[in-house]
């Protein structure tokens, strides 16, 4: 999997016109949902690309109040595609953890409607329970997960189990990018403050999935691979936990 993707939450301007220039400009992995409303426009760029379509990883997901392989269907159809590379379950139901959405994954995943299966927004106790149903670990929870908001048990669970976690809303939807560690690391790098948090998220192996509309913030998020931030700065970053979220609260805290 790409340590980097785009996300397209609200992408719904010209969503083509921006994965196309995303493409363009060497994102490999797009990150969209049934319910973002992204899903044609996706599949619009990806046809007018000149890429191959295994050069590029698209993830999509369910909802968990759907039948998990007629939505897994649905959305390969509003994408025109023939497999994404990774469904998941946008969230845990109300009542359990999703075992018969699980099973619905499963078959999507025996059918070829997706290449690998996984979750979001599911604490560790959560995904133990799915497990223990099935026998079938996810490959990744997608995550709300930020230097001001992140949780080293759930890393440490996801790690020991062989589970990704992958970040998203990892700049805090703008929220805390006028921070000062932020400002100070980064100007030692010659680095924004969205840069240095992305490549925190890269170093503690949560790949990011920014979303950008900006042209110009698509590129700066890309470039966050010629510079390296040591342990002292890493430290002080993942000192900023205050489990922040953009949601009412970190759900697997
Ligand atoms: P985010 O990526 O943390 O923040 C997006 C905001 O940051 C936008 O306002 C964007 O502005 C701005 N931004 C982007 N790059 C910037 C830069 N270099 N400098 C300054 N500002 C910058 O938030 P998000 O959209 O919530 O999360 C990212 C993706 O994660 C989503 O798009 C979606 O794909 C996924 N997600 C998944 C779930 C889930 O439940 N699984 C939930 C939320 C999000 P512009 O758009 O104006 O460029």
């Amino acid at each position: 999997m790409p340590l980097l993707g785009l996300g397209t939450w609200q992408l719904t301007g010209d969503t083509a016109g921006d994965v196309e220039h995303a493409l363009q400009v060497g994102y490999r992995l797009i990150d969209t949902s049934g319910d973002y409303g992204t899903q044609p426009g996706i599949g619009r760029a990806l046809r007018s690309s000149s890429l191959d379509r295994d050069e590029i990883f698209l993830v999509t997901k369910v909802e968990e109040d759907e039948d998990s392989f007629e939505a897994a269907q649905r959305n390969l159809q509003e994408l025109g595609q023939g497999y994404v590379d990774l469904l998941l379950i946008h969230r845990p139901p109300h009542n359990g953890v999703g075992e018969w959405l699980w099973e619905g994954m499963l078959e999507a995943k025996r059918e070829g409607l997706a290449r690998e299966i996984g979750v979001s927004n599911y604490t560790s106790r959560q995904i133990d329970r799915l497990v223990e149903g099935s026998g079938e670990r996810p490959a990744v929870n997608q995550v709300e997960w930020s230097p001001f908001g992140h949780s080293w048990d759930l890393m440490e669970h996801a790690k020991t189990n062989g589970i990704v976690i992958q970040a998203y809303s990892p700049l805090t939807r703008g929220q805390r990018l006028s921070d000062e560690t932020l400002a100070e690391i980064g100007e030692r790098h010659g680095k924004t403050a969205a840069q240095v948090i992305l490549r925190w998220c890269i170093q503690v192996g949560a790949p990011p999935i920014p979303k950008a509309a900006r042209a110009e913030h698509r590129e700066e998020n890309l470039d966050v691979f010629d510079f390296e931030l040591g342990a002292a700065e890493m430290d002080a970053l993942t000192g900023l936990n205050e489990h922040y979220s953009s949601l009412a609260g970190l759900p697997y805290v």
